[in-house]
């Protein structure tokens, strides 16, 4: 017989595939502008910046009212 005896078992299975799921950790920059920790790549949420050009108007009541 070429097959084998048993047929794997539901946990052997189930922890073969359990094992190719991978975790990405969080990971987190400083912000050059205000030190604050950001996710790289990504427009900072505490000062709006991205590579040393304001990109977004940060968290403001009013913004840029220029007008009267
Ligand atoms: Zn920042």
């Amino acid at each position: 017989m070429a097959n084998p005896k048993w047929k794997t078992p539901r946990s052997k299975t189930r922890s073969r595939r359990a094992a190719n799921w991978k975790l990405s950790p969080v990971t987190s920059i400083e912000c050059p502008q205000c030190h604050s920790a950001k996710l790289p790549h990504f427009v900072c949420p505490a000062c709006g910046t991205y590579d040393g050009r304001a990109v977004v108007t940060p968290k403001e009541d009013h913004a840029g009212h220029s007008h009267g």
